[in-house]
């Protein structure tokens, strides 16, 4: 899989370029912004402190999570997708150009991940995906038959109209508003964390979405992984206001332990850092990467394939996924 597949540059900068329009409003309401400490383990020290668009992030100084302090209120970022130019361009261009490829390349073996781990867990029953746009990824999951149930939690009322349209039954409401369990045996949350004000009271509703010892899934960006570390406050990830927390996988076992669930596995499935990396020193190369990482790009397509595998079989590369369990029960009982 290649960058230019998911996200082809031309689609993605113009992406990038209306965010930016959207941030700037935001931005002259900053006076209501949050101050915050980490959000992932809770700590106030920073290592460093840089400014992005206008926005401050702050670096961790116990678990190196990379976050946006002082951040947009909850009702402030509410307000700001439900009115983001960047959003509405996501769906009418962005989305429809790239679907094909995003299902075969990203949704359809993320599906098939999820199948696997949830027959391990002996998670099979209901399955209740938080975040579920589209509806793609319970598309390629109702093709597997795996699940006895499907259910979309989806605030965003254009899209949960999507996925009820494609016959799933719809919680048309914000995960953190759905107050009690919802008794699923299992949860899953794809690349959601980075953009909630909160990600421990994320993980809190997706731990009472699932019956005790129901299996919970996510995904979302570390600041641990390759292309970030590289790229650092230029990186195209660290993207003011909607990337808020960009947590380091030690932050992100952190986060799993105060909100309560067990955790069971942490990998870095990732497979495109080499190729983010240089793309970007492509169009820019006067960035200030590592000798390391020219010396990384300049080798032969084998060597740069299995440096990739590396970081993904090492937790360095910049898409992690978490498995997790809230505690007691059987969840299949
Ligand atoms: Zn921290």
């Amino acid at each position: 899989m290649k960058e230019e597949q998911i996200r082809p540059a031309r689609l993605f900068d113009r992406y990038l370029e209306i965010a930016l329009e959207d941030a700037r409003e935001l931005l002259a309401e900053a006076t209501e912004f949050d101050e915050v400490a980490c959000p992932a383990c809770t700590a106030a020290g920073v290592t460093e402190r840089f400014d992005r668009h206008g926005f401050q992030y702050r670096c961790c100084a116990e678990c190196q999570s990379l976050y946006l302090s002082p951040r947009p209120s909850a009702a402030q970022l509410d307000q700001f997708y439900s009115m983001s130019k960047a959003v509405a361009y996501f769906a009418t261009h962005f989305y429809k150009e790239t679907e094909d490829a995003r299902r075969r390349e990203l949704v359809r073996p993320k599906a098939e991940m999820t199948a696997e781990w949830a027959r391990r867990l002996e998670a099979t029953g209901c399955l209740a995906d938080v975040g579920s746009g589209y509806g793609t990824y319970l598309e390629e999951t109702r093709e597997l038959g795996v699940f006895d149930d499907l259910l979309a939690v989806e605030p965003a009322s254009r899209l949960a109209g999507v996925c009820r349209d494609k016959g799933f039954r719809v919680i048309e409401q914000p995960a953190e508003a759905i107050a009690e369990t919802v008794d699923a045996s299992c949860c899953t949350c794809f690349e959601v964390l980075e953009h909630v004000h909160d990600p421990l009271r994320l993980l809190g509703a997706l731990k009472r979405i699932v019956r005790p010892g129901g299996m919970v899934l996510f995904t979302t960006l570390t600041a641990s992984g390759f292309d970030i570390v590289e790229l650092w406050r230029e990186s195209k990830s660290v993207m003011p206001p909607s990337h808020l927390n960009l947590l380091s996988t030690g932050g992100l076992r952190r986060l799993v332990e105060r909100a309560g669930l067990e955790l069971v596995d942490l990998s870095t499935p990732g497979r495109l850092d080499v190729d983010i990396l240089a793309n970007a020193l492509r169009d820019r190369p006067e960035l200030q990467v590592s000798r390391f990482a020219r010396q990384i790009l300049a080798a032969p397509e084998p060597v740069r394939r299995r440096f990739q595998q590396f970081l993904q079989d090492s937790e360095l590369s910049s898409h992690v996924r978490i498995v997790a369990r809230r505690p007691g029960g059987d969840p299949s009982a």
